[in-house]
């Protein structure tokens, strides 16, 4: 299988080079030329495998320039019940709630607490490989811009790992204490972490003009080095999250939630598009999935997105409850326009073109159908947040971080609305443990302690749920990074970490 990059058609690339260079030379992503197509006979194969079986499958039919070693080699290293607490990664909580069913699909029990592990666990194993085919002896640059969670998760799956180097920036107020402290303890020989100041768009558009700048890549490329991308921009993170979609489908039909072959709707908490776009692509390969369910916070662009047909990022940026989803520009965006479009590299290339000189653009009718039949957006802000998770808690008796209740919120909202009670598959991403301050706050009258780590304690003293064991030993680690830099010097922080000024 080849791979084309969304604003250029005669751009073709095969699995390893798209995932070694991560984004295309002009900025495109890259984007599969065809779909592998899964009839329900294939369905019910992969309901009879195991979490690592169906990964393989799935993983294989893309990565065709890998061997079926390589591929179980990573498979089997990224999920094990070690990191991820048992054979399953990412189990299941059923809530019926009146008419309602809602499967809330745990994506979060992995190293750090949050469902970028699902993808940052397998990333450097393909990456490295991808790496050895395509690019030689030559070593691996990665640069992340993270809103809090990927820039932990891609440092625990980077750390230590030969022929790599990793740098992440984040921004100096928009990630939460706890992710902080988990990025500035991070462990490994081969990483740093640099606040920048600035917002999460402010620190990914820092990094994308870093990847393009080609006076600084060629001075890698002297020093026997490349740039690579751990965002979502990357394929090699995306594959990843399409096998959960179809694992947790083979999970409910398993577990006599559903019959094979029944629909089910997909409700996501959506920042940068990567994760609801893996269930999107899940469907085109046959998955029976009727809606996609788009949720925002108060950062809602993607909600008028989808309702109007205008994207626009000029607009009042937000710091909330949620930081993870606290994005203006959702990047992956553009690979769900491409494929809307039928693969039409020109009409891509001008709407990003648009937003980037003119901060907006405004998709035709027949893109505009197109959106509103697979997708609904909804948004909620923090109070109904907070509300949300209070709610959860006193009537289900179900814990949810920040992000997990804002799709729980636009879930409820969408069901209200429609009236459909088609059985709904939510992405939970995070542990309420990652976000303790907000989610303590929804369950308990009292006074909140101060301290982060008092008030983790507080949360499972009164909820009777377990600190996760990589967030309780945070407490005891010293913190090795606190440097911060304005924007523009980051070209220079990454040259001088590199010892390449
Ligand atoms: C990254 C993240 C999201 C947003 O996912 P996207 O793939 O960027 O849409 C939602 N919730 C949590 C906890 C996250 O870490």
């Amino acid at each position: 299988m080849k791979y084309n990059s969304t604003r250029s058609k005669k751009t073709v690339v095969t699995a390893s080079q798209a995932i070694a260079q991560g984004i295309s030379e002009e900025g495109g992503l890259f984007v599969p030329q065809e779909l592998p197509k899964y009839s329900l006979e294939e369905l019910s194969l992969l309901a009879a495998a195991d979490y690592r079986g169906r990964a393989k499958k799935i993983m294989g039919d893309y990565l065709s320039d890998f061997t079926a070693d390589e591929i179980s080699e990573s498979v089997d290293a990224a999920y094990t019940a070690e990191k991820f607490g048992s054979d399953n990664p990412c189990p299941i909580s059923y809530i019926e709630s009146g008419d309602k069913k809602m499967s809330l699909l745990e994506l979060w029990h992995g190293p750090t607490s949050a469902f970028k592990d699902m993808a940052l666990q397998i990333l450097p194993h393909l990456l490295t490989k991808s790496m050895k085919k395509t690019a030689g002896d030559k070593k691996a640059v990665i640069l992340v811009a993270t809103s809090g969670d990927t820039g932990k998760a891609a440092l625990e799956g980077f750390k230590d790992v030969d022929g790599t180097s990793i740098m992440v920036f984040y921004p100096v107020d928009g990630v939460s204490p706890m992710q902080k402290r988990q990025m500035a303890t991070q462990k490994g020989e081969n990483v740093s972490v640099v606040a920048i100041k600035g917002n999460f768009d402010d620190a990914q558009t820092g990094v994308k003009k870093i990847f393009t700048n080609t006076e600084i890549k060629k001075k890698l490329a002297d020093n026997n080095m490349l740039f690579s991308s751990a965002n979502s921009i990357n394929w090699g993170r995306l594959l990843p999250q399409i096998v959960y979609y179809f694992s947790a489908y083979c999970d409910m039909v398993n577990e006599g939630k559903i019959n094979l072959g029944d629909k089910i709707n997909v409700a996501v908490p959506t920042g940068n598009f990567g994760n609801i776009l893996a269930a999107f692509y899940a469907m085109n390969m046959g998955l029976p999935v009727a809606k996609f369910i788009c949720a925002s916070n108060s950062n809602n662009v993607l909600t008028d997105f989808i309702r109007t047909g205008t994207y626009d990022r000029k607009r009042h940026f937000y710091t909330t409850i949620s930081p993870s989803m606290d994005i203006l520009v959702s990047s992956n965006l553009e690979r769900l326009l491409y494929h809307l479009t039928d693969g039409n590299d020109e009409r891509v290339a001008g709407f990003m073109k648009a937003l980037s000189e003119e901060g907006s653009y405004t998709v035709d009718a027949d893109i505009k159908a197109k959106l509103e039949k697979y997708f609904w957006g909804g948004c909620c802000d923090d109070e109904n947040t907070v509300k949300t998770i209070s709610e959860l808690y006193k009537n289900e008796n179900y814990l949810a971080d920040t992000h997990t209740a804002v799709a729980v919120n636009v879930y409820d909202q969408y069901a209200a609305e429609t009236g459909d009670l088609t059985p709904t598959l939510i992405a939970s991403t995070a542990s309420p443990y990652k976000f303790a301050k907000a989610v303590l706050g929804a369950v308990t009258d009292e006074a909140l302690p101060e301290d982060e780590f008092a008030m983790v304690d507080a949360l499972s003293a009164k909820t009777g749920t377990p600190v996760p064991a990589p967030l309780a030993s945070l407490k005891e680690l010293k913190e090795r990074f606190d440097t911060s830099c304005e924007v523009e010097e980051m070209p220079g922080v990454v040259l001088g970490s590199l010892g390449i000024v």
